[in-house]
């Protein structure tokens, strides 16, 4: 392993949504960029995002920005910080309609308007009914965003590096200085120099057992910032989407439900009716994945097993292939049924992380509680927590919080670029990324096991339902699993495509992330969106209105916290 070094104004770490919306916004405005990622850009996650992307266009019925923003607040359970959500409410519009003039091909209305359809927790007139605010292509708009955003930047010229592992960041005096990446294809660290550098590496649902996230998904940039000192925001919040595929994960959207799909106990009775009678099966996610727990533990699963039914049979073939087609192709063929006949079988699975790395509405990363920034290190998208969704993200938040920061992170490293001078590279400065890749030479601990023990506890112990039982259980083993990982072995000592030694790396930054998710769950004594613990079922303001700030020093967790900003919604009880 030799050091070759590139240099670039800025450096954009993921080739998802948050990473190419960055890149083009650089490229634009002239700033040698480069994209490093360890993905083929185009297989990125973000191409996975099926159901659409939330603005409020207004195109099918009246909408409004503010009604998006109160939506996102009550989503949030009051937990997200107003002002950046009230920014990316407003600037949803123009980036729909930016993509839309960037060659997005969006379903459209029969006057050619982009279409739009529902989705949990989006209504009109602050909660009084559903609205149709969900812009999509057909249940296939992220993918179509990937494709729209990737040929752009081919367009204006952005450099990329493509299976590059990204190792290290590199800070010295507190400024950032770049990155140390790991070229698959040959096995060589790369030093990359540069005035800026943006995290957008995505979501760590590969933390869990059951996961709509692809195998990729370990939380890289997350667990980088916190080896180097930066705390992770509001971890304890992990999102379980209602509708996986059951035993798989695999996602089937919220479109389902938004296009008229109903959630059956075995009594086949529409059990949602019960606990959120406005909206029904278009409640938050947090709340229907509980509500199909609540089911399951009173004996209404299906057969008295652990999983309920998504019911689309009334929805007639038509919309069904035209809306949901690959949706209806996952169901024929990973379940051998046909979604226009047959009941599918679904149970929460894990998805989306609402915590990350802390940055403000500029997408600068901030290390404290006053909101000091680190210069020229920036996040977005999921890896990042600025925070918009709080204690529960709202289903087509994602698409639009990825490009309206991943945006916002562009522009404002161009200007930090530009009235910048690169800082010199510490000397050895990939020494660090050498150690964590020799380590594994010696040792005897095996990978899968490792792996599989960790999804298995997070899944059970630190899941839909929590205790303080079932936290400190889960701290022993996080703790015990850590102390096994400084002894983990690959068996592949070859230099070319070693994906076993990526995975050794891969699942350090799962236990890191674990570890400080399950810490900070501990400490939170109340229930909020998706963090719920039975023994303090209640959402406690007085207390606990704020984010958990949680940093790793000399092998332990030490928590902080800030307040929420609360501008224009007082918290209220959540009732849908
Ligand atoms: C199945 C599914 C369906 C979804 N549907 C929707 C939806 O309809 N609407 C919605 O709003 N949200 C949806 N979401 C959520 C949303 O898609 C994601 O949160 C979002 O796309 C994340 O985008 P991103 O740019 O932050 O990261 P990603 O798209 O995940 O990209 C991460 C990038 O980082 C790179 N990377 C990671 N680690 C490293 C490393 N160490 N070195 C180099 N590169 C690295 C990867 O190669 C990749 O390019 C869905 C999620 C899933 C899993």
């Amino acid at each position: 392993m030799s050091g070759t070094i590139h240099q670039f104004d800025a450096i954009v770490v993921g080739g998802g949504g948050a990473g190419l919306y960055a890149a083009l916004a650089l490229s634009q405005n002239k700033v040698p960029t480069a994209v490093l990622s360890k993905l083929y850009p185009t297989r990125s996650h973000t191409g996975a995002a099926q159901g659409g992307i939330g603005a409020a266009l207004g195109n099918k019925e009246e909408d409004h920005a503010e009604w998006h923003m109160f939506d996102t607040v009550k989503g949030s359970d009051y937990l997200a910080d107003q002002d950046a959500v009230e920014i990316m409410c407003q600037e949803a519009v123009e980036t729909v309609y930016e993509l839309e003039h960037l060659g997005l091909p969006f379903n459209r209305t029969p006057e050619g308007k982009i279409d739009q359809r529902r989705f949990g927790g989006h209504t009109k007139e602050h909660g009084k009914a559903p609205v149709q605010r969900a812009c999509f292509a057909a249940d296939r708009t992220g993918h179509m965003i990937l494709q729209t955003l990737y040929q752009q930047c081919i367009k204006n010229e952005v450099k990329f590096f493509d299976e590059f592992h990204v190792i290290d960041l590199i800070v010295q005096d507190k400024v950032c200085r770049g990155v140390v990446a790991y070229a698959v294809q040959t096995g060589e660290l790369h030093l990359f120099h540069a005035k800026s550098v943006l995290f957008a590496t995505g979501g760590s649902g590969r933390m869990f057992k059951i996961t709509s996230n692809a195998h990729a998904l370990t939380g890289d940039g997350m667990a980088i910032a916190l080896r180097n000192g930066i705390p992770l925001e509001d971890m304890e919040f992990f999102q379980f989407h209602p509708t996986g595929i059951y035993k798989m994960g695999i996602l089937l959207s919220e479109a389902c439900r938004g296009e008229g799909g109903i959630i059956r106990n075995n009594n086949g009775e529409r059990f949602m009716e019960r606990y959120a009678p406005t909206i029904k099966d278009l409640a938050p996610r947090d709340i229907v994945s509980r509500c199909i727990y609540l089911e399951v533990r009173d004996g209404r699963g299906i057969g008295g097993k652990d999983y309920v039914h998504l019911d689309l049979t009334h929805l007639g073939k038509e919309v069904i292939e035209k809306k949901l087609p690959d949706i209806s192709d996952f169901v024929r063929t990973y379940m051998g049924i046909d979604p226009v006949k047959d009941l599918i079988p679904i149970q929460p699975t894990a998805h989306y992380a609402m915590g990350g790395i802390p940055t403000n509405f500029n997408s600068e990363v901030v290390v404290d509680e006053n909101g000091t920034a680190l210069k020229g290190f920036y996040a977005a998208g999921e890896c990042a927590c600025v925070s918009v969704h709080g204690a529960n993200r709202l289903g087509t938040n994602s698409l639009v919080d990825i490009l309206v920061f991943g945006r916002r992170a562009g522009l404002s490293m161009a200007n930090y670029c530009k009235e910048t001078e690169f800082s010199p590279l510490p000397s050895n400065s990939e020494e660090p990324s050498r150690a964590l890749l020799n380590q594994f030479k010696s040792g005897s601990e095996r990978i899968a096991p490792l792996r599989s023990d960790l999804q298995s506890f997070m899944m059970d112990l630190c899941g839909v339902f929590r205790t303080e039982k079932l936290l400190k259980e889960a701290l022993t083993k996080v703790k015990t699993l850590k102390e096994r990982s400084t002894n983990l072995t690959i068996s592949d000592k070859s230099q070319v495509f070693n994906s076993e030694l990526l995975d050794a790396v891969e699942l350090l930054n799962l236990i890191d992330l674990a570890w400080v998710t399950v810490e900070s769950a501990l400490a939170r004594t109340e229930s909020r969106g998706a963090h719920y613990r039975e023994d303090y079922p209640k959402r406690n303001d007085a207390q606990w209105l704020k984010h958990t700030l949680a940093s790793l020093s000399n092998d332990s967790v030490k928590l902080s916290y800030k307040p929420v900003k609360i501008t224009k919604f007082q918290p209220q009880e959540r009732k849908y």
